[in-house]
Parts: C-alpha cells; sequence; structure tokens
C-alpha cells in the first residue's frame, strides 16, 4: 500500500478472478479498525474491466444492510486501484463447507440460518433494483466463525458481475458454471437476472446441506444437465421434507415456474426459527 500512509497491510485475505484482497488497519481510528481491501492493478485492466469496476463500486455502495458488505472508500495507489470494505472475520462459505473436511456439509438448522440471510439480503438488493449475478459459496462471507454452533452473520460480497435493472435487461452470461441458472446457460436473449439470482441460492442451498454441487463440471453432459436441471437428491443425508419441498422448487429450469423471492420468504421452511419482522 505504498503511498497511502494510514492504511498497514496485515494479511492476505483471498486470490480473486481479477486481484487480491488483503486485510489491514485504518490507522485514522483509534483503536485501528480492520478492513479488507480488494487491489486491481491499475492501467490495462481497470481500462478493459471499466464497466464492470465501475459497476462493482456503484451498486455495492448504493446498498447499505447488515447482511451485505459495506464499501468504505475507493482511492489510487500508484499501482492499483483500491476499495476498502468492511472485514468479516468468519471467512467465505466455501472454506466452510465444501473446502473443509471431513463431511463439507452443514447441518440443516445452519444451512437454513445462512440460508434464510442469503434471501433477506438478496431480497433487499433486488428491491434497490441490483442483481448480483455472481452468487456462490466463495462471495458469502460470515463476521465470525459459527461451527460451534452459534449464528454468524452473513455478509454477501463480490458485486463484480452485477447490474442495475436500469441498465436493460442481462444479456450478457456471466458468472461461475457451477451456479449459472439454465436460461443463463442458454444465453438467452433477455433473462431476467433477478431469477437467475434465485437459482443460484438453490446451488448454494444444495451445496451447504450435501456438501458437493449438484452439478459437477467435471462430468459429461454438465450443460445439459443444468439445463434440464437434472440433479439428485442424496438419501444418505437426512434432509426434512419441507427443506427438500423448498430446494426442488427453487432448482426448477424453467425461469417462470421457478419459486420467486415472495414463495421463498412466505415457505414454512424458510419461516422456522425467524424472529418475527425479520
Ligand atoms: P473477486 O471478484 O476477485 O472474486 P472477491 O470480492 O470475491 O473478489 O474477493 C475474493 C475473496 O477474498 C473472497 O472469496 C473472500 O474469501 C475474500 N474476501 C473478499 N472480501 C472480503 C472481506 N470484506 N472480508 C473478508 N474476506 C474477504
Ligand atoms: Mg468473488
Ligand atoms: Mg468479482
Amino acid at each position: 500500500l505504498a503511498g497511502i500512509k494510514h492504511y498497514v497491510q496485515i494479511g492476505c485475505l483471498g486470490h480473486g478472478t481479477f486481484g487480491i484482497v488483503i486485510k489491514a488497519l485504518d490507522l485514522r481510528s483509534d483503536p485501528p479498525t480492520e478492513v479488507a481491501i480488494k487491489l486491481l492493478p491499475r492501467g490495462d485492466f481497470v481500462k478493459n474491466y471499466q464497466l464492470y469496476v465501475r459497476r462493482e463500486i456503484q451498486n455495492q455502495s448504493s446498498l447499505r444492510h447488515p447482511l451485505i458488505v459495506s464499501l468504505r472508500e475507493v482511492f489510487l495507489t500508484p499501482t492499483h486501484l483500491a476499495i476498502a470494505m468492511e472485514y468479516a472475520q468468519g471467512g467465505d462459505l466455501f472454506n466452510y463447507t465444501l473446502g473443509h473436511r471431513p463431511h463439507g456439509r452443514l447441518a440443516e438448522q445452519q444451512a437454513r440460518w445462512i440460508f434464510q440471510q442469503l434471501i433477506i439480503g438478496l431480497d433487499y438488493s433486488h428491491r434497490r433494483g441490483v442483481a448480483n449475478r455472481d452468487l456462490k459459496l466463495e462471495n458469502l462471507l460470515l463476521d465470525r466463525d459459527g461451527r460451534d454452533g452459534t449464528r454468524p452473520l452473513l455478509k454477501i460480497c463480490d458485486f463484480g458481475y452485477s447490474k442495475h435493472e436500469q441498465n436493460s435487461s442481462a444479456k450478457t452470461g456471466v458468472g461461475t458454471p457451477v451456479y449459472m441458472a439454465p436460461e443463463v446457460i442458454l444465453g438467452e436473449s433477455k433473462y431476467d437476472a433477478k431469477k437467475a439470482d434465485i437459482w443460484s441460492c438453490g446451488v448454494i442451498l444444495y451445496a451447504m446441506l450435501y456438501g458437493k454441487y449438484p452439478f459437477d463440471a467435471k462430468e459429461a453432459r454438465f450443460a445439459r444437465k443444468i439445463v434440464t436441471a437434472d440433479y439428485k437428491l442424496l438419501p444418505e443425508v437426512e434432509v426434512s421434507m419441507d427443506c427438500l419441498d423448498i430446494l426442488t422448487r427453487v432448482l426448477v429450469a424453467s425461469p417462470g415456474d421457478r419459486m420467486s423471492m415472495d414463495e421463498i420468504k412466505t415457505h414454512a421452511w424458510f419461516l422456522k426459527g425467524l424472529p418475527p419482522g425479520a
């Protein structure tokens, strides 16, 4: 962080598609505040991806919600464009699930707590006109470790592919293949990015419950399996009927038949254990 005197780097949090994310201390407060800073190389990179970088900053800063990572400030270093944001000390959900041995999965109640927060945070974002388009385990952070059975707060991050509805409906298929909705895989000329986000929530729920993805990118006919919603429930993992009901109604190939945000929010499984008025 050459030249930026009030920040000192104290660690590395992750390598993303385009840059790195470091952990730093903001020395302007006493005690210093822990922050995460995403560093994007300046020059050609930022020029080539200007549209996405601008959307990431604009869309994320327009969202102020406890379940969405908040932006603190954006500044330039001699070499990078730096996006300073709230630090989530529990790390990302991939590490917490699939990246974690031996099971790589969560108990149903824990998965529900994460899913409830994901839906509430996403609903807020959708109401503000912003679709995320890159929802996945790596982009869901936790404010602290909750493996002891406590309930960490979820923080949705990475608005790098996000889109505001005022910018015409989505045309480009962006995201990560395993999480992409059938209509995105099919390259449909105008898909509803909010409905595609809901599909990704289904993939995330499946992965949390079963410790694996519903669609395996290494298998033959991977794309075909997504577009026909051809996935298997695992009988060896015990999951309640209510939970399977919501899962199988979210992972529906046709966007028009897929559960809507309002249907999810009023489903019996979703409402369980949720504080009233949440
Ligand atoms: P990319 O667009 O390159 O995927 P992300 O914003 O998703 O970048 O960040 C990459 C990784 O860095 C995340 O998956 C997460 O592990 C870590 N990370 C990002 N932001 C934070 C944060 N605010 N607090 C803690 N870890 C973070
Ligand atoms: Mg990411
Ligand atoms: Mg990104």
